[in-house]
């Protein structure tokens, strides 16, 4: 082996990479790892904005590590981006894996040499090395859909999106600020800038339903008492639906009364974030179910916003509750009653064109010092696509995913032997805290590494078989809910017929690990090794 010669070569290092460079260092691997960022972090590098915090309580949503968890304690149950991205250093220095990574440093190909079950990684420094096994630890929502609004090279002010907020000082107060985008990080956004802002106007194409976060101070007791069984709480978690504590539906709505259903919405509404996704068990299949969930949201809007017609603009009707992902925020709905808070709703007056000075809609020609894009995510293939991943014939892996992802338990998919996709889609990703689902992912590799390494192999690839068995069985676990059929991020839609793939794989956390330690104890069955 020569210098640049590595056993894995890992790609990024948000909190699936930090954990895999650690994890397989401690295996014996010889690691390198790229980022493309200059320090560690991932998204909660670049993201940010105003605002930003996360939707999965603390508790949960941080290593469930023996060592680390004890030594960190957080401020609040949804943290906000610094102390996120200050926790990740954290791993990162206690760990000691920063002389494993290069920062600054983007992936520009990965070509796989069959005869030396090797991919030649290449660099944006110029750097190659080899590595024997690739993973993929780039983020399912980390490549950022770019804005592409007419005029925008004519603009004259600032303008930034919330995915990649610039390190350097963004001026906020006493701004004219057009916020374009109103999902999760619109949603975060308006009401921090609305607090600085001069005016904040909100450009919003679909109303999203949106529930209060409910934060507060971390309880410290039950942080500390976690802390005293770190083994026990990552069991607990791993065999949870959603990789938290959070309750789980209360039955089917129609075994309760109507009192007991508004009872049942109102202490979930307390207790704040998803649950209001899992109030009742059939709110994902059942429109009637759904409906009563979505009508106490939208109650919810129009008694918090006082102006009627912002009112009705931001009621979210569009599609069933939870059939894109809920939006979490700390006084969104609030924010529309501050006298510097204006709404525009783009199917009535679209933006014509981004002007010198600002937006122009069919309606208006407003000025703006600071346009902020929250316009979303490529989810899935984005950043697996930037890596230029290719095959001995020269394909990249979404060439095979033109009808949706086929994939080995959203890890692995055929026709690229050694490659690992973490909180690929087909495994719980964006639907589970994905902390929890990165390291349960890099804690199954490691063990097949084992694995092959104990026997000699040097080549692992999902069975036919087995993935089309998987990949049927992902598709079986969405059929019947109510979101395949609205259009968002985690759906894959063929334009020819229509037919449409759910990407994550939704039967729960609990479940996919269930799966996964069966495979593992069966000797792996499904991967083929040479
Ligand atoms: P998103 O949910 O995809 O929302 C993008 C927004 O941009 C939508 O409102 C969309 O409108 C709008 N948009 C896109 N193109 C537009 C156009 N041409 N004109 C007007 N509006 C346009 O993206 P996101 O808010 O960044 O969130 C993505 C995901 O990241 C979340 O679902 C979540 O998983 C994660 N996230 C989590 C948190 C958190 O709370 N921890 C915070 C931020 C992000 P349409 O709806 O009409 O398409």
């Amino acid at each position: 082996m020569n210098s640049v010669d590595y056993d894995a070569v890992v790609v990024g290092a948000g909190a699936g990479g930090i954990y895999a460079v650690h994890k397989l260092t401690q295996e014996g691997l010889r690691v390198i790892a790229f980022e493309g960022a200059p320090d560690v972090g991932g998204v909660w590098y670049h993201n940010r904005y105003p605002g930003a915090r996360v939707d999965i309580e603390s508790y949960f949503y941080c290593f469930p590590d023996e060592e680390l968890y004890p030594r960190w304690s957080w401020k609040e149950r949804y943290p906000a981006q610094p102390e996120i991205l200050a926790y990740l250093n954290f791993a990162a220095d206690s760990w000691g894996i920063r002389p494993h990574i290069r920062f600054s440093t983007w992936v520009t190909g990965a070509q796989w040499e069959p005869d030396a079950h090797r991919y030649r990684v290449s660099t944006s420094s110029g750097e190659t090395v080899t590595g024997r096994y690739l993973i993929m630890a780039s983020g399912q929502l980390s490549k950022a859909r770019t804005p592409a609004f007419p005029g925008l090279e004519d603009y004259r002010g600032r303008w930034v999106q919330t995915s990649h907020w610039p390190t350097d000082h963004v001026e906020t107060a006493g701004r004219r600020i057009a916020v374009i985008g109103t999902g999760s990080s619109g949603v975060q956004a308006v009401p921090a800038l609305a607090r600085v802002a001069d005016n904040v106007t909100v450009f919003q194409r679909t109303a999203n339903y949106s529930v209060p976060a409910q934060n507060g101070p971390l309880d410290q007791q039950k942080y500390a008492d976690l802390a005293g069984r770190v083994g026990e709480m990552r069991e607990a978690i791993l065999h949870h639906p959603t990789g938290s504590d959070i309750p789980l539906g209360a039955g089917p709505a129609s075994s309760y009364s109507p009192e007991e259903q508004q009872a049942l919405l109102r202490e979930r509404w307390a207790r704040g974030g998803h649950t209001m996704n899992a109030v009742f068990t059939d709110q994902g299949t059942d429109i009637h179910a759904n409906t009563l969930v979505a009508d106490f949201v939208r109650q919810h809007v129009r008694d918090t916003v006082r102006d009627r017609a912002k009112a009705e603009i931001l009621t979210p009707r569009a599609y069933p509750i939870g059939s894109r992902r809920l939006c979490v925020d700390t006084g969104y709905y609030e924010a529309f009653n501050q006298s510097n808070v204006d709404l525009i709703d783009v199917n009535a007056d679209p933006i014509e064109r981004i002007t010198e000075k600002g937006i122009r809609t069919r309606d208006h020609d407003l000025e703006f010092d600071l346009i902020v894009f929250a316009l979303g995510f490529n989810a899935f293939t984005g950043a697996l696509d930037q890596a230029n991943i290719r095959n001995e014939f020269g394909q990249r892996p979404t060439d095979l995913w033109s009808r949706g992802p086929r994939t080995l338990l959203g890890l692995m998919t055929r026709g690229f032997p050694n490659l690992f996709v973490l909180t690929g889609p087909g495994s719980p990703s964006v639907l589970a805290n994905m902390i929890l689902d990165n390291v349960q992912h890099v804690d199954f590799v490691a063990d097949l590494l084992r694995h092959m390494g104990e026997r000699g192999h040097t080549r692992v690839e999902p069975e036919q078989q087995a993935q089309d068995e998987w990949t049927a069985h992902v598709a079986e676990a969405a059929s019947n809910l109510l979101r395949l059929n609205v259009e968002n991020y985690m759906v894959h839609v063929n334009r020819d017929d229509g037919s449409r793939v759910f990407m994550p794989y939704v039967a729960g956390l609990d479940r996919y690990v269930a799966e996964c330690e069966k495979v593992a104890a069966d000797d792996f069955v499904g991967f083929a090794f040479s």
